[in-house]
Order: structure tokens, then C-alpha cells, then sequence
């Protein structure tokens, strides 16, 4: 039974059936001009000419005809009757409930797999996003970690449109970690967690959780995740969750951290100059520009100048567009006039950058009771040399500074001093809890002054 012939065959038996069973003068009212329009699910869509016809029928007939037709349907099919004005209104509204309902989840559709440029530093994450997608709920979670502006988001959002394309029932939802927690506090001090439990338990196929750090602030939330986690996990169905580290240097609760950990785990890096290039390319072929509008010298400036941040080599890129449009639009945009567009932003960040380095110092000789001077000055003082020494680590490992740059900040030290303190750190963490924790508690000082 496929077809919607089969079903007319079916309805036209039927009517035969009612021919006999009724007076002729009510058959030829209510049944001779229905026919078969669609088949919705056990559905069988009969139209009929009249709403008047249609009242009749369901308010007087059904029972007679459902009972009179019992030996030619099978399953659970039964006749629907409808006016077509009815059926096509009907359909048209509870579209746009959906069109509604899936609106709701969040996504952005500019984010796709297809504009994810790929390359050394991303393709893990990359080909795992896209397998997540094409077989959701297999491989669970998915968990992504990178620093701010490698494409985390991106991906995630990707994956959820890529995944609401080829299953077009699923429900997807894509959350910033930072809402949920907000969802969760509002529904416990309102006491009211009807909305709650409807956004996120019930039937999502593909759960996106981005920022997943932001869930550090608050017991009661994790352990509301976890529980969301469990019910999703136990049904087969897909999590993925961005974070900004790792799933076991998450300050939460061990439980959770241990069930981020038991699925597919990639990081992202920073790109290499090549994908850097490719990155900017695709950025103006996605804005419609020619390619020759901008020389190659000009854009492996930019790609020199902005390494680390995805978000920042764009919007560099567009500075130097707006630029251009601002001072006329004529010609190709070459180094120099690159240069002079991004002069104000490059010594911005250069300041931000020296503001960086300055509170690293400030921070560690605050943390050990010392003063900067003592920290940088040339004693072997133990009390001196380990800040000295976290410092050299930090700065190495965080602000990625050259061995010789940071022996020029810390007193004028040569670059194989740097390296051994540095290396040294790196070492002992392993092993020093006392160690550790001074630096954990460093870091966390750093990132307050950062936000
Ligand atoms: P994150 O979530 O890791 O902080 P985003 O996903 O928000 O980073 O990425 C920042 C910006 O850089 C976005 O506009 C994103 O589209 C873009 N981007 C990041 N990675 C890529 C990539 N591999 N190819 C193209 N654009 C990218
Ligand atoms: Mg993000």
C-alpha cells in the first residue's frame, strides 16, 4: 500500500460499501464527490465538497461508516474527512509551528562545514564533527576544546545544520553553557521548571553545548548536566560540547568531567600561515570580492599579523576593506596602504600585550610577597628564583614569548637561563602539588585581569 492510488482503490471499495449500507439520497450527498487528497501518517485524507457536508459526516456518519468499513482497513488506517480549504489551512499552520519550533534551536545556518577552512591545526576536529553529524548519537560526546576564536562555535553550529539538513525530524538544539545556567537558576528560584524541562528533556536528537567552562560557577547546575547528559547519553542521543580546555582541567565536579572524557575528544590550533592565507581567501571569496583587489603581499601581511585568533585575522581583513571603501575604492590595495589601515589596531594590540606581561610580573611577585624589582633582580635567592621561574614558564607557555624576549624582560637573562627555568616548571608541576596549585591559583588571577 504506497501509493495514493491504492488508497483512492481502498476509499472507492468503500463507497461501494456505503452505497449499500445507506439510502441512496444520503449516499449521493455526503459520499458520491469525495476522493482521496493525501495520506497524513494512519491518516486516509478524504475530501468532501461542503463544510456543511463536513460537520454532517463527522457529527452523524463516523460511527456508522468506521463501523461499516471495518473488514477493508487494515492497521490502524481510518478515513479523515476534510474540506480542502480545511486540510490545506490545517497543513499550512502547524508548518509554520515548526518552522517555529526549529527556529528556536539557535542556529545560525552561515556556519557550515563547507566554509570551515581545514587544515593541520583543525582537520581532527574537523573530520569527527563531520562524522558526528552524518551518524549522530554514536560517537558520544563529542567534545572540542581550543583557545577563543579557533573556530569552536563554528563547527558546532555546523554540525547542528548539517545535521537538521539530512534528518529534517531532529531536534536540535544549539545552547551557550552561559544560558543554560541562566535557564536552570531562573527555573529553581521560580520554582517553576516546566519551560526548563521542555527546552532541554524532551526528545532532543543533538544537544550543542558551547562554552562549556561557564557551567565552572555553579554545583547545582553541573549536577542538573549531568543528569541532562545521563538521560541524552542513555537514549542515544548526540551531545557535543565546546570548551575553552581540556575535559579534566575543568573545575567541576569529578563525575561530569569523567563523562566528558569517555567520548571522542579533539582539540583545535592556531593555524599555520598557509591556512591562514586560505582562511583569508574564503573570507573574500564569502564577501564577493575579486581576488585581485588585494595584492598577496597585503594579505600575507595580515596573516603574519594576526596568528592566533581566527575572529581577529577577519576582522583585520575587513578593516582594511572598510579602509579602502572609506578612502574611495580605486585601484588595488597594497602593503603599504594595508599597513597604514591597520597601523592604529596593530599598536593597540602590541599595548594590550606589554599590559599582559606587565600583570604576569605584577601578579607572581604579589602571589610570593616580593617586589617586582626582587623578582627580576639577579639574586638566586630561592625565595626569588621560583617566581622568577613561573615567570619564565608563563610567559613562555602563555604569551608564547621567544626564550630570548623574556630574558631581555627578566633582567637582561640569555635565552638558554630562560629555557632551563622554564623547562624546570614545566617538570616539577607534574609532581610539586604545592607547585601547582600556586600556579593554578596564578593562572586564575591572570584570567580575572584578562576578562
Ligand atoms: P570559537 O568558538 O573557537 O571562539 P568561532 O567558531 O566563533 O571561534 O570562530 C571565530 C570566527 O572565525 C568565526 O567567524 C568563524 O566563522 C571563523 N572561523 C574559525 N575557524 C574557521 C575556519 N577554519 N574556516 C573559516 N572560518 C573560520
Ligand atoms: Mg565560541
Amino acid at each position: 500500500m504506497e501509493s495514493l492510488s491504492n488508497y483512492q482503490e481502498l476509499w472507492d471499495n468503500a463507497k461501494v460499501i456505503l452505497q449499500e449500507k445507506l439510502a441512496p439520497n444520503v449516499y449521493n450527498e455526503l459520499f458520491k464527490e469525495t476522493y482521496v487528497y493525501k495520506i497524513a501518517g494512519t491518516s486516509i485524507i478524504v475530501i468532501v465538497p461542503s463544510t456543511y457536508i463536513e460537520t454532517k459526516i463527522n457529527k452523524i456518519y463516523l460511527n456508522v461508516i468506521q463501523e461499516a468499513l471495518e473488514p477493508i482497513v487494515f492497521n490502524d488506517y481510518k478515513f479523515v474527512f476534510k474540506t480542502k480549504e480545511k486540510y490545506d489551512t490545517e497543513v499550512a499552520v502547524n508548518r509554520n509551528v515548526n518552522t517555529r519550533l526549529k527556529s528556536n534551536n539557535n542556529l545560525d545556518p552561515s556556519y557550515t562545514f563547507e566554509n570551515f577552512v581545514k587544515g593541520d591545526s583543525n582537520i581532527v576536529a574537523f573530520r569527527s564533527a563531520m562524522k558526528v553529524a552524518e551518524t549522530p548519537g554514536v560517537m558520544n560526546p563529542l567534545y572540542i576544546f581550543g583557545n577563543v576564536g579557533l573556530g569552536k562555535t563554528h563547527l558546532l553550529q555546523a554540525i547542528g545544520n548539517y545535521v537538521t539538513e539530512i534528518y529534517p525530524d531532529y531536534k536540535v538544539l544549539y545552547v551557550p553553557c552561559i544560558n543554560f545556567v541562566k535557564d536552570y537558576q531562573y527555573a529553581s528560584q521560580t520554582k517553576n521548571m516546566e519551560a526548563f524541562i521542555d527546552k532541554y528533556y524532551c526528545d532532543l536528537d543533538l544537544l550543542l553545548v558551547d562554552d562549556i567552562q561557564q557551567i565552572e560557577i555553579g554545583e547545582k547546575t553541573q549536577f542538573e548536566f549531568f543528569n541532562l547528559f545521563n538521560e541524552l547519553y542513555l537514549n542515544h542521543k548526540q551531545i557535543v560540547i565546546a570548551s575553552d580546555k581540556p575535559a579534566n582541567k575543568l573545575k567541576i565536579m569529578d563525575r561530569l568531567s569523567s563523562r566528558f572524557s569517555q567520548g571522542l575528544i579533539v582539540d583545535i590550533n592556531v593555524p599555520d600561515l598557509n591556512q591562514r592565507m586560505s582562511i583569508l581567501k574564503q573570507k573574500m571569496e564569502e564577501r564577493n570580492i575579486q581576488n585581485d583587489k588585494i595584492s598577496n603581499e597585503s594579505l600575507e601581511f595580515i596573516a603574519q599579523n594576526f596568528k592566533d585568533n581566527i575572529r581577529m585575522l577577519d576582522g583585520a581583513l575587513t578593516r582594511v576593506l572598510n579602509y579602502y571603501d572609506v578612502m574611495g575604492g580605486l585601484g588595488t590595495i597594497d602593503l603599504s596602504f594595508t599597513m597604514e589601515a591597520l597601523d592604529k589596531l596593530l599598536q593597540s594590540q602590541a599595548k594590550s600585550k606589554t599590559n599582559d606581561i606587565d600583570n604576569v610580573i605584577d601578579i607572581i611577585a604579589d602571589f610570593y610577597q616580593i617586589t617586582r624589582s626582587e623578582l627580576i633582580s639577579s639574586s638566586r635567592n630561592q625565595k626569588y628564583v621560583v617566581p622568577r621561574q613561573i615567570c619564565m614558564y608563563l610567559l613562555k607557555n602563555k604569551y608564547d614569548l621567544t626564550y630570548s624576549k623574556i630574558g631581555k624582560i627578566l633582567g637582561n637573562r640569555d635565552h638558554s637561563t630562560v629555557m632551563s627555568g622554564a623547562t624546570k616548571i614545566e617538570r616539577d608541576l607534574c609532581t610539586n602539588q604545592e607547585l601547582k596549585s600556586a600556579v593554578d591559583t596564578i593562572l586564575a588571577k591572570l584570567s580575572k585581569v584578562d576578562n
